[in-house]
């Protein structure tokens, strides 16, 4: 029986919490206000100096914390439990499953009165004691959603290991983490510090499989499986090997990762992440072999890193080189291209079509700016590209306006507009982010499909000629009258909604 403990619950106004159940995402400053009364300044503070808002402050895709949920799904022998509203928990199942997790999600539910008693902490507790089976797991990972982080539900309270199995506790709302890809690097970075802290503590079991023989280059951000591999190969003339991936697909990895002779920031936005390596003094290095000037530029940076002789740099870069140029002169892309996507990658993908021969005016990412794309903004905005961070669907759609493009790449909103206006699109996270982008294999992999997407323009004219008489926006459809606007009673509805708020209020007041 565990002995009760004294919680630190702040009870969030019954306003907050229901805004928060019944319109969701939808109130974050009041979300945010609370959870400040509730004591999660600290985490919020981290959050904001570790992914910079602005221009939009809430999250204009899907919920962020599937990032931490899928970083924890596809670990092995990791058990994760969401704590947060049913409606979030189902969303978020179901987009987990919809994604092949193939894992269950744990859920300790609560009602308002577990949530302002602090039972439900309690339920966590009991929750983690009863999944704390070291035969199954090596880690349990516990997401606070919107409510519970509103509301103050104290994570860092939870014992940090039962039974050897470790307890990871982390805050994820929405009012405080701007995207998913960012709750990746929430998890990521959490992690990262557990395993650092144990490294410091003494020796740890050493990974099933790992490189002994030669210093690895650990890689941060998630990519295809066979870049990993076409990067091990790259380094091999300098006598270094591709080290894990960050995230990592189980727990030992994640000593393997901190051993790193350096770490390949092939994402940018991985903050908490980067701490954790430069806290465990790995040095960084920004950008990826993407293409000829990027691989190139990389090559160089990772020998500069980690003391490579020159002579060896330049080795690997004459056994890799050509072989890229061949690829990208094999597979030439011709177009006007805005791209857009929440990713992370969508800078370098920029730089391969780029090199590929594609006319690139706008790369708009839903990621902050960090000094570990820097070199990749550059060099794009020397070829005259208009880099945005942190862009807001109005932006990318006002890129594809402006210059109505041949394909635009992006989000599904972005697509769904471009197509709407005859243009060729494609979703980036599914078919462009997808496919091996890093040296030669990257070089080929995207020309087939961004060629073929082009070429089917005269399709999209014709559906546009075809479907031209049917109407758009409420008049789409077939109608034996068309229907008329009534802005009134829109209106109507309006005063009367005003008016009732205004009696709830009076009410409260008295
Ligand atoms: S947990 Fe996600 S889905 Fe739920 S309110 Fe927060 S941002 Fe929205």
């Amino acid at each position: 029986m565990n002995k009760p403990i004294d919680i630190p619950i702040k009870v969030v106004s019954s306003q907050s919490t229901a805004s928060a159940a019944v319109g969701g995402c939808g109130a974050p400053q009041e979300m945010a206000v609370a959870a400040r009364q509730a004591g999660k300044s600290e985490t919020l503070d981290r959050y904001a100096t570790d992914y910079p808002k602005g221009p939009h402050d809430q999250p204009q895709s899907m919920c962020p914390a599937f990032g931490s949920l899928r970083v924890g799904l596809r670990m092995r022998r990791t058990a994760t439990i969401l704590s947060g509203s049913a409606c979030c928990v189902y969303g978020l199942t179901f987009t987990s499953h919809f994604y092949g997790a193939r894992r269950s999600v744990g859920y300790v539910p609560f009602n308002s009165e577990t949530l302002v008693t602090g039972k439900l902490f309690e339920d966590i507790r009991d929750a983690v004691h009863a999944q704390a089976n070291p035969e199954k797991f090596d880690a349990i990972v516990i997401i606070n959603l919107c409510v519970p982080t509103a509301s103050g539900v104290p994570l860092q309270l939870l014992p940090k290991e039962i039974n050897g199995v470790r307890v990871i506790g982390i805050d994820v709302p929405g009012f405080g983490v701007p995207t998913h890809a960012e709750a990746k690097d929430v998890l990521a970075g959490a992690m990262l510090r557990f395993a650092r802290e144990e490294v410091m503590a003494g020796p740890v079991p050493a990974p099933k499989t790992r490189v002994a023989d030669r210093p690895t280059i650990t890689l941060l951000g998630e990519m295809f499986p066979a870049d990993p591999v076409g990067i091990g190969m790259m380094l091999a003339p300098m006598g270094l090997a591709a080290g894990p991936v960050v995230p990592t697909r189980e727990w030992r990895e994640l000593y393997t990762a901190l051993d790193g002779a350096a770490v390949a920031a092939i994402h940018p936005f991985y903050t908490a992440s980067i701490r954790e390596f430069e806290a465990a003094g790995r040095p960084i290095v920004g950008s990826a072999p993407v293409g000829v000037h990027g691989t190139e530029a990389w090559l160089q940076s990772i020998g500069c890193a980690t003391n490579i002789a020159q002579s060896a740099i330049d080795a690997a870069k004459n056994a890799v080189l050509p072989a890229i140029q061949q690829a990208l002169s094999a597979s030439p892309v011709k177009g006007r291209i805005t791209l857009s996507g929440y990713e992370g990658s969508e800078l370098l993908v920029a730089r391969l079509l780029i090199e590929s021969g594609a006319d690139v005016r706008y790369v708009g990412t839903a990621c902050p700016r960090t000094i570990w794309s820097d070199a990749d903004r550059q060099w794009l905005e020397s070829k005259g590209v208009r880099v945005q961070y942190r862009a807001s669907l109005e932006q990318d759609l006002e890129a594809l306006h402006e210059f109505n493009p041949d394909l635009a790449i992006g989000t599904t909103p972005v697509v769904q507009a471009a197509k709407q206006a005859s243009i060729p699109a494609l979703y980036f996270t599914n078919l462009i982010s997808a496919r091996p982008l890093m040296g030669p294999a990257g070089a080929g992999s995207l020309a087939q499909v961004i060629n073929a997407a082009i070429g089917n323009k005269s399709r999209f004219d014709q559906m546009h000629e075809f479907f031209e008489s049917v109407g758009d926006g409420d008049n789409a459809g077939v109608w034996e009258e068309v229907p008329k606007a009534h802005p009134e009673f829109r209106e109507l509805t309006r005063r009367q909604l005003a008016k009732l708020q205004k009696a709830r209020k009076s009410e409260e007041m008295g």
